[in-house]
C-alpha cells in the first residue's frame, strides 16, 4: 500500500499546532473496551508557539519505566512560556502513554514497543497508532526533535546524549552539535542494536536533526540525572535559537561504540556478580560479569568477558540474569 492510500491517523489533537501562545491538551486516541466504551487513550502535549522560527519536537516515555524525560517534559510543559520562545516547541512528556501509565517499556494494551514500531499503522495496535502520529503529523512539522530515554527497569547507563552517525554529513554534524548543545557529562556516538522500527530512524530519514539520550535507568531517577535532563534540554533549545541566551554547557567526555562488541549477553540465566561499576575502565579480555548458576551450591561461575577495552557505560540492572539479557555494554573514551 503506498503512502498516499493510508487512512487519516485517528488520534485527534485537542490542541491547534498553528495557534500562537501556550496550549495544554491531549493527543486523543480512541481505544473503546470493557471498563470504557467509547472511551479514548488520553496522551498530554504542550505547543508553545511564538511566531515564525523552528520546531523543536521533544519527547519522553517512548519507553514507560524510563522517568528523567517525563521529569524534565512535564516541568518544561508548565513553565515554558510564549515570550521565552522563538518558533515552536511540540512537548509530549509520555510518548507511549499506556505503558508511562503501567511503568513498563511496552504497552499493557498490546505489548508493543513503540520505539519499534515506527512507520506504524492508522489501522494497527493502539502502540502502532501512536507511532503513525509521529510519522505522519508531528514529525513532519519538527526541524529538531530529542528523544529522552534511559535504561528502564533492566538497564543502567552512565549519564549521556547520543546522536548516530548518518550518511548525510551536514544532518550528522548538527545533530552531534545539539549533543554538544545539551551538555550531558558524556556524549556518545551511538551504534544501534536493532535499528528496524526506531524513532531514531523514522525522524533521521526525513531529514530530522534527531538526538537522544541515556541518562540512567533502573526503573527510577536520581536527583543529579534529572537535573542533567532538565538542563541539557533548555541548552538544547537555547543552541537552536528557539530559547534565548546562552547554552549552560560544562565538560562532558566523548565516547563511541565501534562495533558489536561493545556488547555482552547473558548465555544462561543466574545470579549476576558486577566485576566493574558504571564509567569503570575495563581491559579487553577481563572479567565483566559472573553468572552463578542459582539450582545448588558448589558450581563455578560462568564468566563472560571484555570483547574490547573501553569504559563500563551500561550494564543490566536486576540482580537475577536470563539467557539473552544484556549485561554489559562498553564504550570507547575517543578524546
Ligand atoms: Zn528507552
Amino acid at each position: 500500500m503506498s503512502e498516499t492510500a493510508l487512512r487519516p491517523s485517528p488520534i485527534s489533537p485537542t490542541v491547534d499546532f498553528e495557534a500562537e501562545g501556550v496550549q495544554h491538551g491531549f493527543l486523543r486516541l480512541p481505544y473503546s473496551r470493557d471498563d470504557s466504551a467509547w472511551g479514548s487513550v488520553m496522551i498530554p502535549v504542550t505547543v508553545v508557539r511564538n511566531g515564525e522560527g523552528p520546531t523543536a519536537l521533544l519527547t519522553g516515555g517512548n519507553h514507560g519505566d524510563e522517568y528523567e524525560g517525563p521529569i524534565a517534559l512535564f516541568d518544561l510543559a508548565r513553565s515554558l512560556k510564549a515570550e521565552d520562545v522563538r518558533g515552536t516547541v511540540i512537548i509530549v512528556p509520555a510518548m507511549n502513554y499506556p505503558a508511562f501509565l503501567a511503568g513498563t517499556r511496552t504497552s499493557p494494551i498490546d505489548k508493543g514497543n513503540l520505539n519499534r514500531s515506527f512507520p506504524g499503522r492508522p489501522d494497527g495496535t493502539v502502540t502502532q497508532k501512536i507511532a503513525d502520529y509521529f510519522q505522519r503529523e508531528l514529525l513532519p512539522r519538527a526541524d529538531i526533535v530529542l528523544d529522552f530515554h534511559s535504561g528502564g527497569k533492566t538497564l543502567d547507563f552512565l549519564p549521556f546524549c547520543a546522536a548516530h552517525i548518518l550518511p548525510d554529513k551536514d544532518q550528522e554534524a548538527r545533530a552531534f552539535e545539539l549533543v554538544k548543545a545539551f551538555s550531558a557529562p558524556y556524549s556518545m556516538k551511538m551504534l544501534e542494536i536493532d535499528a528496524v522500527g526506531m524513532y531514531d530512524t523514522a525522524a533521521e530519514e526525513m531529514g530530522k536533526v534527531f538526538i537522544t539520550t541515556e541518562l540512567g535507568g533502573g526503573g527510577t531517577a536520581t536527583a543529579k540525572r534529572a537535573g542533567i535532563a532538565k538542563r541539557g534540554v533548555m541548552n538544547m533549545l537555547r543552541h537552536a535559537g528557539l530559547v534565548a541566551g546562552r547554552a549552560e554547557t560544562g565538560p562532558t567526555t566523548w565516547l563511541d561504540m565501534p562495533d558489536g562488541d561493545c556488547f555482552s549477553f547473558a548465555e544462561e540465566e543466574g545470579l549476576i556478580e558486577p566485576a566493574f561499576d558504571l564509567g569503570d575502565e575495563v581491559r579487553e579480555g577481563a572479567v565483566l560479569v559472573r553468572i552463578y548458576p542459582t539450582g545448588r551450591t558448589g558450581a563455578a561461575p560462568r564468566e563472560i568477558r571484555a570483547k574490547m577495552s573501553g569504559i563500563l557505560c551500561a550494564r543490566h540492572f536486576p540482580g537475577l540474569v536470563k539467557a539473552g539479557d544484556c549485561v554489559a555494554v562498553i564504550a570507547i573514551v575517543v578524546d
